[in-house]
């Protein structure tokens, strides 16, 4: 049976590695990979398919080169850049869905955004320290602004500021990918929303139901304009 499905991935760092993995062993047949970092030493523990020879690398190269190794039959095309408002629409463009592993909200809130507009699910996480979060959003589900209403606008912290466990990025692009089978197998696992506490080593799945005076499920937001999206915590 030959897939048609196409995944844009949105970010190659510690969430992207091991969906980029498991994703080789799925039936996409497409992915593209939108990054603008290089390898950094403090990213090879939690990174899975880099090493020291990387270092100083774009990280979509990367994540090309391993593909192609671990997956022949994948087509696999990488946009080394952000995924930024002016952009967002033409790299959804064909897509099934998208799966997103940023390291900032404003970006978070783009994907979730520019998802719905195209009417594609969205597979989300986030994490920070010893907790994280992965879910998933679909065309008529509860979105990212049901969860989190907006953008922060005082200063929070990045996890690149924070700081997070290895593990528990693991943990959760794992669960992220997990998500992406069931949307390619036919299931439809909107507004579930999974909990990951490392510490406690809690793993929790609720629901999120969508908010009555959502903006962008009321259909408010219709574009993806910039100053939308200008937040401090972008890093
Ligand atoms: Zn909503």
């Amino acid at each position: 049976m030959t897939s048609r499905h196409r995944v844009l991935m949105v970010g190659a760092g510690g969430l992207g590695s091991p969906v980029l993995r498991l994703l080789a062993d799925s039936t996409v047949e497409h992915v593209t990979v939108v990054d603008d970092d290089v390898v950094e030493e403090s990213n090879l523990h939690r990174q899975t398919f880099l090493t020291e020879r990387d270092l100083g690398r774009p990280k979509t190269e990367c994540a090309k080169e391993h593909l192609r190794k671990a997956c022949p039959r994948l087509g696999v095309s990488i946009v080394e850049g952000r995924f930024i408002p002016s952009t967002a629409v033409e790299l959804l463009d064909g897509h099934t869905l998208v799966i997103e592993g940023a390291d900032n909200l404003a970006t978070k809130f783009l994907v979730a955004d520019a998802a719905r507009l195209a009417e594609i699910p969205a597979v989300q996480a986030g994490a920070i320290r010893w907790n994280g979060w992965a879910w998933c959003a679909l065309p008529d589900s509860a979105c990212l602004r049901c969860l989190f209403e907006d953008i922060p606008r005082d200063r929070v912290e990045t996890c690149a500021e924070a700081g997070v466990v290895g593990p528990v990025v693991g943990v959760l692009g794992g669960l992220q990918a997990a998500l992406m089978f069931r949307l390619l197998e036919g299931d439809r696992p909107g507004g579930e929303l999974w909990h990951y506490h490392g510490l406690e080593g809690v793993l929790r799945k609720t629901w999120v139901r969508r908010r009555s005076d959502c903006p962008l499920c009321t259909g408010e937001i219709r574009d993806l304009r910039t100053e939308r999206y200008a937040a401090p915590c972008a890093a």
